[in-house]
């Protein structure tokens, strides 16, 4: 353990100790708005909307060609290093019809 002091150690656990908390707080969140959409008879996937964004395009309407199979971390690094989606690389969603929307699978088909 050179190198490292007792308070930079202190500091790496309070920190690792906060990053848990936010996550968990996060998750706790979540669960609370499920049950909170639950006790309020609505739907807890979309919230009564009948809508849920679509999983394919996420909710863009358009997918790019290359499509799912590039889907994954390199795309997200490349957004967010701010690297612009070509239009012509943009095919209409198929699952969605390019609306960027679907039909939410909980409560369409219950009535
Ligand atoms: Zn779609
Ligand atoms: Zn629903």
């Amino acid at each position: 353990m050179e190198g490292l002091t007792e308070s930079e150690i202190a500091g790496f656990v309070v920190g690792a100790l906060l990053l848990g908390a936010s996550i968990a707080a996060q998750r706790v969140d979540g669960f609370i708005a499920t049950s909170q959409r639950r006790s309020l008879n609505m739907c807890k996937r979309c919230g009564d909307l009948r809508m849920v964004a679509c999983s394919q395009c996420k909710g863009v309407g358009s997918v790019r060609k290359s499509g799912i199979f590039t889907f994954g971390l390199l795309d997200d690094i490349y957004e967010s290093l701010g690297a612009e989606t070509k239009a012509a690389d943009l095919v209409a969603c198929s699952a969605c019809r390019s609306k960027g929307r679907l039909r939410c699978p909980e409560c369409s088909n219950v009535r």
